[in-house]
């Protein structure tokens, strides 16, 4: 139940399975910050879960490589690299962080409609238009009278 996993990194990067799965929990924790919706991770697709793993590969790649960089970038000291710098304190860029959120903008939407489904499987033989399917806590369809189909509004 993770997005990304230390073989994940090996063709990129010879990096300690105990380093790996250090950045790999880091990365997971900052994009659920950025993108509550990746809590939920059964509520995402695989292509999303695809996507997930793309974007935090990057991430967890580019912090190893900065971990390893950091003294050469202040000898250098150019500006270009001061900014570099600046930019690896945070896990994500700010493109990055706009994907994780687009990715899951899906994903926010299909959950509404499986607490939709668990309502209807509550109402049982109630109407598709019936009360208790919007979220009411009565039936306007007539199912709850009859023990069996809607009396008064059909689907
Ligand atoms: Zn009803």
């Amino acid at each position: 139940m993770a997005f990304l996993i230390p073989s994940d990194l090996e063709p990129f990067a010879s990096i300690e399975v105990v380093k790996a799965l250090a950045l790999i929990e880091d990365a997971t924790e900052f994009a659920v910050l950025e993108a509550p919706a990746l809590a939920d991770e059964d509520e995402l697709s695989d292509r999303q879960r695809a996507q997930v793993k793309a974007v935090l590969r990057g991430a967890v790649l580019r912090r190893n490589d900065a971990g390893s960089g950091v003294v050469q970038t202040k000898q250098l000291g150019s500006a270009s690299e001061t900014i570099d710098t600046a930019r690896s304190r945070s896990f994500f860029t700010e493109s990055e962080i706009d994907q994780l959120q687009k990715i899951v903008q899906d994903a926010g939407s299909s959950g509404a409609f499986s607490i939709d489904t668990v309502n209807t499987q509550v109402s049982g033989n109630h109407s598709d238009v019936c009360s208790l399917v919007f979220g009411a806590t009565f039936c306007s369809c007539g199912a709850w009278l009859t023990g069996g189909p809607p009396l008064y509004e059909s689907s």
